[in-house]
């Protein structure tokens, strides 16, 4: 590789980096996208580079047509990309980000297939490529490895995808023996392993392809309802994974950082959700491990009192602290605009209005932040759910926006609910509570809220966006 290449990546990786730091912070988070922006663009300019200088070499493609490759291929996923973009809505993000995922997986399964059949053996006996010795052992366990996680990701996202557009069921699936099966899974994949690596022969790599791809969507599919945050956050981990295992079979140094930055920001990502669910990190990627019981018994929770948008916005009138808790209805509904305008105008009033956000609310990791940022909410407004709690018994109103199992207050009380254990927002300790949703449904876990029933709650039905619009109207 020449050293403007080297010089151009490196450059990159720390961009990366920065990107990463940068977007960890509301108030950094454009300087991170810029940076990262900048550093994809001087990786891919450096890459193309780099293949071209590769084109040109005695016996290789030439440089005519390996530009009109690139072009071609770039121009595909331009069109591709920017249509899935155009057209997708704010809510349908996990599921385009669980299909994307699902792509690494497929490049890192083809880039394994390709570095086998080029760099080591079947057809290209003869390549000026051909590794011998412990390379030739090292590159096996590369192609190897890099198949196997890329097969992983590649199902495991699809099965994903298909949960969160609701194609199929998101409960779990509890195939008997199910932990003993990933276990056979992974150690007939190791054995097979050995055979590939001893015999270079193309028979173990594609019974392991066959295994993974299974191994994949039976490890996803066997989780569900409340766990999937984690599932997309550990999927996107295995795909930086995949990535840095297509980084070492084609010996790109930049795209083993990034694959690595990618796999470990996810991994930390998943250990911060499954902690702000309370529960267990392996208990989830093992698909479902002991999971909670489910309660199916219907309880009679008593009767519940409806508000309508005048009174609300009379009780905000006498307010001296408001806190608004959104949740996936925020987003559905587009909400976030009319309640940017009702927190100005309370603010306005001198009413202190603060923002709840719940690790899991919504059905993206910082789902509620983005909106939020989007309609221009002040950031030092927007707090998380532990430094919110402890002020919500000294709280007027709480607006319960489109949230539901996020202030679940079951997850506390009552051992047999399958959220049991997963830290909430206690809305119910402020002295008022006013719950915006339009009928009174579960949210994603599919459990009946206690909260709705309190004597300090009201429920607002309706669209969140209209009825936050109707209290502007009447402030
Ligand atoms: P929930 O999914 O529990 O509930 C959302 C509520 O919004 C529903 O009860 C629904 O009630 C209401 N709603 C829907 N549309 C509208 C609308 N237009 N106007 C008003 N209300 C509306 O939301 P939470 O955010 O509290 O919880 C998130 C859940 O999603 C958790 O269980 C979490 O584990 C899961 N999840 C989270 C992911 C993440 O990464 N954050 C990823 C995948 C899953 P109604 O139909 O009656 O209007």
């Amino acid at each position: 590789m020449t050293t403007i290449v080297q010089a151009a990546y490196i450059v990159s990786a720390l961009l990366f980096i920065m990107a990463l730091a940068g977007l960890s912070k509301h108030e950094t988070a454009k300087t991170g996208n810029a940076y990262g922006v900048t550093g994809m663009g001087l990786a891919i300019v450096a890459t193309i580079y780099l293949a071209l200088k590769g084109a040109d070499a005695e016996g290789a493609l030439g440089i005519p047509a390996a530009v009109g490759l690139i072009v071609l291929a770039m121009a595909i996923g331009a069109v591709i990309g920017i249509w899935r973009a155009k057209r997708v809505e704010m809510t349908q993000m996990p599921e385009l980000i669980a299909i994307l995922h699902s792509l690494v997986g497929a490049a890192a399964v083809l880039v394994g297939y390709n570095s086998f059949l080029t760099e080591k053996g079947l057809r290209d006996v003869n390549s000026a490529l051909e590794l011998t010795g412990s390379l030739a052992t090292i590159h096996s366990v590369e192609v190897f490895l890099g198949v196997f996680i890329g097969a992983v990701t590649l199902t495991g996202s699809v099965v994903a995808f298909l949960k969160l557009s609701t194609r199929i069921s998101s409960k779990p699936l509890t195939l008997p023996q199910r932990h003993k099966m990933n276990l056979a899974a992974l150690l007939i994949s190791a054995g097979l392993m050995v055979w590939f690596v001893s015999s270079g022969n193309v028979v173990p790599l594609l019974i392991m392809t066959v295994i993974s791809l299974l191994l994949g969507w039976h490890l996803v599919a066997s989780i569900g309802g409340g766990d999937m945050p984690v599932v997309i956050s550990m999927l996107n981990s295995y795909s930086g994974w995949a990535a840095a295992a297509a980084g070492f079979m084609l010996n790109n140094d930049l795209l083993i950082v990034v694959g690595a930055l990618v796999g470990s920001s996810g991994a930390i990502l998943s250990y911060i959700m499954c902690r702000a669910m309370g529960r267990s990190f392996i208990s989830v990627i093992a698909g479902g491990f002991g999971g909670a019981p489910v309660s199916t018994e219907e309880k009679d929770y008593g009767e519940f009192r409806e508000t309508n948008a005048a009174d609300v916005a009379e009780l905000l009138k006498d307010a001296s602290s408001v806190v608004i808790t959104p949740g996936y209805g925020m987003a559905v509904a587009q909400a976030q605009y009319p309640v940017a305008d009702l927190t100005a105008r309370l603010r306005k009033r001198g009413i202190n209005v603060r923002f709840g956000i719940h690790p899991v609310a919504g059905r993206l990791p910082g789902h509620m932040n983005v909106l939020l940022a989007e309609a221009k909410v002040p950031y030092d407004i927007v707090l998380e759910m532990d430094e919110i709690n402890d002020d919500l018994p000294n709280t007027d109103v709480v607006l319960v926006i489109g949230a539901n199992d996020t202030v679940n207050p079951s997850a506390e009380d009552d051992p047999s609910s399958p959220i049991a254990g997963m830290p909430v927002i206690q809305v119910w300790k402020a002295k008022e509570v006013i719950i915006f949703k339009r009928s009174m449904a579960p949210g994603y876990a599919g459990v009946q809220n206690p909260l709705f029933f309190k004597p300090n709650s009201a429920m607002l039905f309706g669209d969140a966006k209209e009825r936050v619009e109707d209290i502007l109207k009447h402030l």
